[in-house]
């Protein structure tokens, strides 16, 4: 089962640029950079960059991705992380990934939103020619920012579009700042038509699920966790069929859950929910897509049909051009059927 988890072909829809930086990497960045590290090796730095097994909360969690920002906040830094994450993801059989982060936590050295952008653009393209990963870009807007940065924001997403910009997003504080805050910034999106999808229901209630899809025009949603609070509007979700991009590990280490029992993926998986598995964040998490699907097989059995058939939805629910998608299905297609039929002989 372990080599058929690594060789299934595999998409991650919901991947921060900040949570895939390679303690390598940082060190030699920072080492370019003459910016002191308070350790020199990949082992000692680690801890830094990563949650332990007691991490208690998402302000611990949230912690890590502030360890890294200050190096990353050039053009070259920026592309070459990009880079390695296509690197990562293509060595888990990623056949597509979405890699988001928010322009604006780049900018203290000068960089523009637009600058930013286009450097991580430019770091995935390598990553897509070296490992032949498809890779898009999600572009985030914070919720502890006001329209007057959100909006150049959108407006420098959308002018990249035809270059691997696929979506816009709403990430940061849930709980303090709610959706409606944000309607005059994602209007601009809506009226741009780039797809959105917005970080609901993690750290705060289900309203804000409704609102990110009602008032923000969200198409999917990232985590989604506490739907069940609100059957009613879980109902909802499952008629207009809003794919849900969950984070397993993530989502238990920033205590949307509080443990693997009271974990949901299963229970909204059976109740027809259109469910994806993603990672999050590896570098913060200590994960990786082959892990979550482990996770998802050993801890809540979902079967190798089961996982295929979460990879080819999380396919369908992407947000690459259309003639993109269609040929990664295809792949996706072939690649899987042969797999499935190893699986079958090996029974
Ligand atoms: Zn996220």
């Amino acid at each position: 089962m372990d080599n058929w988890l690594e060789a299934l072909p595999k998409a991650d829809l919901h991947l921060h640029l900040d949570g895939c930086v390679k303690p390598s990497t940082l060190l030699e960045l920072a080492a370019d950079r003459g910016y002191p590290l308070p350790a020199d090796s990949e082992e000692d730095l680690l801890p830094y960059m990563q949650v332990d097994a007691d991490c208690d909360s998402l302000k611990t969690y949230l912690e890590k991705f502030g360890f890294v920002l200050p190096l990353l906040q050039d053009a070259a830094a920026l592309s070459r992380v990009a880079e390695e994450t296509v690197a990562q993801s293509a060595a888990r059989n990623c056949l597509y990934i979405e890699v988001r982060f928010a322009p604006a936590l780049h900018m203290d050295a000068g960089l523009t939103p637009g600058d930013a952008i286009a450097a991580v653009l430019e770091g995935l393209k390598r990553g897509e020619a070296a490992y032949g990963v498809v890779a898009r870009l999600i572009v985030i807007c914070m919720r502890h920012h006001d329209d007057g940065i959100n909006v150049p924001v959108i407006h420098a997403a959308v002018a990249l579009r035809d270059q691997g910009v696929a979506a816009v997003d709403l990430a940061g504080d849930e709980a303090s700042h709610p959706a409606a805050q944000f309607r005059a910034t994602f209007a601009v999106a809506r009226e741009a038509g780039i797809p959105i999808t917005i970080h609901a229901g993690e750290a705060a209630g289900p309203y804000n699920i409704r609102e990110a899809v009602e008032e923000l025009g969200a198409t999917r949603i990232g985590h989604g966790i506490r739907l069940r609070e609100d059957p009613e509007l879980l109902a909802w979700i499952r008629e207009r069929r809003i794919p849900l991009e969950m984070c397993p590990t993530s989502n238990i280490q920033t205590r949307a859950v509080a443990d693997w029992d009271d974990y949901p993926i299963r229970a909204y998986y059976d109740a027809g929910l259109y469910v994806t598995v993603n990672t999050d964040n590896p570098t913060v998490s200590g994960t990786d897509m082959t892990r979550e699907c482990e996770t998802l097989s050993t801890r809540f059995g979902f079967t190798p049909a089961e996982l295929t058939g979460l990879m080819r939805g999380a396919l369908l629910a992407a947000f690459a051009e259309p003639p993109v998608k269609e040929r990664l299905l295809a792949r996706f297609d072939e690649l899987a059927g042969r797999l499935m039929t190893d699986v079958s002989r090996e029974d």
